[in-house]
């Protein structure tokens, strides 16, 4: 069964390339965004708990994501894609445990890597079309900053394991996922 990290900066097309990785492997796709965006949309407890912080572009804490991909994996039979999850090294450290209960692990994380004027650009463009409360000039620069800060280090993590598999995110939609599955296998 396997358990795929796609991992990269906002803009970076995690999202996109998501959907044909799940198409591919026939993986659950779980995005902690999606799953966060939900629970405001649903103005549950949580969701106006973290509606303000999201809308800032900081991240949610720890212990809210990893109890939601507790229940996720817990819930899953076909493997899974994690898109926006890990997020901090402690996530990371915490997703390996989870996964441990099950038996299972972290195959393999997919780095899509595109250049920050580029994500600056994709994001505002976005932001054009889709009108995400959390795409405007300010926030996206507190999200890169976050990225940077936090995110980052969960590279580290992963390289260090021989896990993390690195995929130029410049091109076409198509070309970027071709090297996905090249890379995957
Ligand atoms: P993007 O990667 O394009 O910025 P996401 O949809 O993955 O967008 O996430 C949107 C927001 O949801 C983040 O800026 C953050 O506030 C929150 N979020 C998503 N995943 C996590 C996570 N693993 N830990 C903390 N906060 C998260």
């Amino acid at each position: 069964m396997k358990n795929i990290v796609i991992f990269g900066a906002p803009g970076a097309g995690k999202g996109t390339q998501s959907d044909y990785i799940v198409d591919r492997y026939n993986l659950n796709h779980i995005s902690t965004g999606d799953l966060l965006r939900k629970e405001i949309a649903d103005q549950t407890p949580l969701g106006i708990r973290i509606k303000s912080l999201m809308d800032d572009g900081q991240l949610v804490s720890d212990d809210i994501v990893i109890e939601m991909m507790d229940k996720a994996i817990a819930a899953d039979t076909r493997g899974i894609l994690f898109d926006g999850f890990p997020r901090t090294v402690a996530q990371a450290q915490a997703l390996d445990k989870l996964l441990a209960k099950h038996s299972r692990e972290v195959t393999c994380m997919v780095d899509l890597e595109v250049p920050s004027d580029e994500l600056m650009r994709r994001l505002l463009e976005r932001a054009k079309i889709q009108g995400r409360s959390d795409d405007n000039e300010t926030t996206i620069a507190h999200r890169l900053e976050e990225y940077r800060t936090k995110t980052l280090p969960v590279a580290e993590y992963y390289a260090a394991q021989g896990k993390k598999i690195v995929i130029d995110g410049l091109g076409s939609v198509e070309d970027i996922a071709h090297r996905i599955r090249q890379a995957i296998g």
